[in-house]
C-alpha cells in the first residue's frame, strides 16, 4: 500500500515538475510510510526524489520507533553531533524544484533554503493533498469507525446522560473527551462546549461559564482513532424549553445541512455544495449569520482537502470525505450548528454520522 502511494506521489511530482519532495512532521509522512514523527525540534525528513529511492532521515533516538519498509524507504539515522540539514541537502542534490511538507517547521525550511540556494520551492500539499483527499475503501472504513465512535458520545448527550445544568462548559468538555476515549478514540482533538450566547462564537473555548436551564449547548467534538483517522461532529441540545427563535434557527439548519449533503454527489463542485447550504440559510433571512465555509476534508487530519467553500471549483469524486457543517450565529444571543462527516460515493453521498439532527431537549 505505501509503495503504491509513493508511486502515485512520484507520478504527480512528474506532472508538476517537482524534482524532490521533502516531508517532515504532519500527516503526509504517515500516509506514505506508516511512520508518524513526533513534533520535535530534531529533524525528521522523508526525501523523495522523483526518479530515485526515498530516504527517511530520523534522529538516532527515534529510529527504534520506525517500522522499516525497505520497499518504501531506506532509513538513515543521524547522530546527535551530525548536521541533519546538510544530510538532507546532500540527498536533494542538484534538484531545481523542491516541494516541502506544509507542516515543516519554518526553521528547517529556512536552513534548507540557505543551503539549496538555486532551488525553487512549492508547498508539499500540491503534491500530496489531492492524493490524500481521495480515500480508498479501507480509509473510508476507518472514517466510518471514527464517526460511529463519535456518534456514541452524541447519543449519550442527546439522551441526557451527560450532566449539563450546573456544570461549567470546561467540565462538560472534559466529560465529552473522556467519553470519546471510552468509545474508542486514542486521542481527543477538541471538545467545544458553548452555552447560550457563547454558542454564537463558532470556535468558542470552553470556560468557567456555568450552564443554566433553558439554553442551547452547542457541542462540537472529535478525536483520532488508534489507526490515525479522525472524527468530527456537532450537535446542539437545549436544557429545557428553548429560547425564542432557537427552534426556528435550528430547523433552518436541519434543512440546509440535509440539502447540502444531498447536493454532495460525485461531479458536483465543492463550491456548489457550499452554495446550497448558504442559499437555504439566506432564504430564511440568516445569510449574514452563516460566517464560515460549509465544510472541510477529513482523514488523518481534522482539516484537509477538499474544502467546501466559495471559490473552490474542484469536483467531488468517489472517496472524497468531508464535513458538512452549516451554522447560524446570533451575536449576544445564541448560535447553532449541525455537522456530519460525509463521503462521496458512486451511489450518492453517504453520511457517516447517524445521531439524529433534531434539537434534543435534555433534562440534564
Ligand atoms: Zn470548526
Ligand atoms: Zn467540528
Ligand atoms: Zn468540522
Amino acid at each position: 500500500m505505501y509503495a503504491e502511494r509513493l508511486d502515485r506521489v512520484r507520478h504527480r511530482m512528474g506532472e508538476l515538475g517537482v524534482d524532490v519532495l521533502l516531508l517532515s512532521i504532519g500527516a503526509d509522512l504517515p500516509y506514505l510510510t506508516g511512520y508518524r514523527a513526533m513534533p520535535l525540534e530534531r529533524l525528521t525528513m522523508l526525501v523523495v526524489p522523483a526518479g530515485g529511492d526515498a530516504t527517511l532521515v530520523v534522529p538516532r533516538l527515534e529510529a527504534p520507533r520506525v517500522v522499516e519498509r525497505p520497499e518504501v524507504f531506506t532509513l538513515r539515522a543521524w547522530e546527535e553531533t551530525e548536521d541533519p540539514v546538510s544530510l538532507v541537502a546532500g540527498l536533494a542534490g542538484s534538484a531545481r524544484t523542491l516541494a516541502v511538507g506544509d507542516r515543516t517547521w519554518a526553521r528547517v525550511v529556512l536552513d534548507l533554503q540557505a543551503r539549496l540556494t538555486a532551488a525553487s520551492w512549492r508547498p508539499g500539499s500540491e503534491v500530496v493533498g489531492p492524493l490524500r483527499a481521495v480515500k480508498d475503501a479501507a480509509e473510508v472504513e476507518s472514517l466510518r469507525r471514527a464517526s460511529a465512535a463519535a456518534d456514541e458520545v452524541a447519543l449519550q448527550l442527546q439522551a441526557g446522560d451527560v450532566p449539563l445544568v450546573g456544570r461549567t462548559e470546561a467540565e462538560v468538555s472534559a466529560d465529552l473527551g473522556r467519553r470519546l476515549v471510552a468509545s474508542g478514540h486514542a486521542e481527543v482533538n477538541f471538545a467545544i462546549v458553548a452555552a447560550g450566547a457563547n454558542a454564537a462564537s463558532p470556535h468558542h473555548e470552553p470556560g468557567g461559564r456555568v450552564i443554566e436551564r433553558g439554553e442551547v449547548v452547542l457541542c462540537d467534538f472529535g478525536g483520532t482513532m488508534p489507526d490515525g483517522y479522525c472524527s468530527d461532529m456537532t450537535r446542539c441540545v437545549v436544557t429545557g424549553e428553548p429560547p425564542a427563535q432557537l427552534r426556528e434557527v435550528h430547523a433552518v439548519l436541519e434543512r440546509a445541512q440535509a440539502a447540502a449533503v444531498d447536493a454532495a454527489v460525485v461531479g458536483a463542485s465543492c463550491e456548489e455544495v457550499d452554495a446550497v447550504a448558504r442559499r437555504h440559510i439566506s432564504d430564511a433571512g440568516y445569510g449574514d449569520h452563516f460566517i464560515h465555509r460549509t465544510g472541510h476534508g477529513i482523514g488523518l487530519e481534522e482539516h484537509e482537502d477538499p474544502y467546501l467553500v466559495v471559490g473552490n471549483p474542484e469536483s467531488l469524486v468517489p472517496g472524497h470525505a468531508f464535513s458538512v457543517e452549516p451554522g447560524i450565529y446570533l451575536d449576544g444571543r445564541f448560535g447553532a450548528r449541525i455537522e456530519d462527516i460525509v463521503v462521496a460515493t458512486a451511489a450518492g453521498p453517504e453520511s457517516l454520522n447517524r445521531a439524529p439532527h433534531g434539537l434534543a431537549v435534555v433534562e440534564a
